[in-house]
């Protein structure tokens, strides 16, 4: 039967020509729903079968867990539309209205602002406490304490925290450790190999590697990403097909990025703690840094330290600026984890809502500058903030 112009195009072109084999890459589906072929179909799909509707699930979010469940050693992996939609969908699901976290006061600026300005409103009570201090964390466990939530390496002066001591802390008092893991990656450190019962990124940064994906993923068990789920779904944080095809496709080099990048991060740290202008460098590689055997315990050391690192100048604004401006080939970019090397200045990125008291007791020093460390040659970054350095007495 043949239908009419307008109605015909809209049915042609969708079957694919001729069989398709093996192609070496996914293909990419972007479908927003899969056509059913009766009820029991729909049945079938709604408990769980796949797929029907792409929030539910998807063919490219799908490959992509499953390939970040391999990476860090977990069930099941669930892809967000960002780091953020990650940390959010965790909390929100797995806590309830008087229930007590315990958090790292040294964790990234918007996790801090959901436990502060969002929990308290679902009646969610939140303790920040310094987790490289397990003494600390044990004594802010309460009854109703259901979680405890950290970081691996604390931005922007690395410090680490011992992880296996959190966990067990938490196993003993029947708590969820949930890890943000993006400045480790799984191939410096896995978290549920140690104990942790949900570990997350910002796929935003390694993960992508190129700047150009924002996304998050959760992984855990099947047992507590069946929990998660359904409030994953009704929050409706589900990265979109294309850019989780970009993030598997970058997943693949990502070993080779993150190691070429932390062995890079190693040599800028020596550097710069040999040059006169910097007062102090921040990356755990170094013998100087507080957590430097405990670092060197947990790491996988054929990848490195990570591949962020801060040093300290002067504390003079204009004599930072002047640093900044002498960079040739390093960018101000306010992300961090990509290909290329780049800079923020940490105390900047939060001037317009702490007081000067309030940075300085964040250790936010006006002299920090942070360096997401990338995969160039390492003698030309190095050249280039050695030049920099210098032209700052000019
Ligand atoms: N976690 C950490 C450690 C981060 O650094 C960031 C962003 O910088 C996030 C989470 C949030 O990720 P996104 O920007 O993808 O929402």
């Amino acid at each position: 039967m043949s239908y009419r112009l307008d109605t015909e195009v809209l049915y042609q072109g969708t079957t694919p020509q001729g069989i398709i084999r093996n192609p070496e890459t996914p293909a990419i589906y972007p479908a927003s729903a899969y056509i059913l072929d009766d009820m029991e179909d729909y049945l079938f799909a709604d408990k769980g079968g796949r797929y029907y509707y792409n929030r539910s699930a998807n063919p490219n979010r799908d490959e992509l867990g499953a390939a970040i469940s391999f990476l860090e050693k977990g069930e099941k992996t669930l892809i967000c539309s960002s780091g953020m939609a990650a940390i959010s969908t965790v909390l929100l699901s797995l806590l309830k209205g008087g229930d007590h976290v315990v958090m790292s006061k040294n964790i990234y600026g918007e996790t801090i602002e959901i436990a502060e300005w969002m929990l308290p409103g679902f009646g969610i009570e939140v303790s920040f406490v310094d987790f490289t201090d397990p003494g600390e964390v044990k004594k802010a466990i309460r009854k109703n304490t259901k979680m405890l939530y950290t970081e691996i390496i604390a931005n922007p002066l690395t410090l680490v925290t011992d992880l296996e001591a959190i966990t067990s802390i938490g196993r003993e008092n029947n708590l969820l450790t949930v890890v943000d893991s993006t400045f480790t990656t799984p191939f410096v450190y896995r978290p549920l190999e140690n104990g942790a019962d949900i570990v997350l990124h910002s796929m935003t940064k390694y993960f992508g590697g190129h700047s150009d994906i924002t996304g998050g993923c959760v992984t855990a068990s099947a047992e507590l990403i069946d929990r998660i789920y359904p409030k994953y779904l009704l929050l409706g944080c589900c990265l979109d097909p294309v850019s989780s095809w970009m993030t598997l496709r970058s997943v693949k080099t990502m070993s080779m990025r993150v190691r070429t990048q932390n062995q890079n991060a190693i040599r800028i740290a020596r550097a710069l703690a040999d040059d006169p202008h910097v007062k102090e460098v921040y990356h755990p590689s170094l013998p100087t840094h507080p957590h430097h055997e405990l670092a060197s315990r947990m790491f996988d050391l054929d990848y490195g330290y990570g591949a962020m690192l801060s040093f300290r100048l002067e504390d003079d604004l204009d004599k930072v600026a002047k640093f900044m401006k002498n960079l040739k080939l390093i960018c101000y970019l306010g992300t961090l984890g990509g290909i290329r090397t780049t800079f923020t200045h940490p105390r900047c990125a939060f001037a317009n809502n702490f007081s000067d008291e309030d940075l300085d007791r964040m250790g936010l020093a006006k002299g920090l500058v942070r360096i997401s460390v990338g995969a160039e040659d390492s003698r030309d970054l190095i050249e280039d903030l050695l030049q920099a350095l210098a032209a700052m007495d000019d």
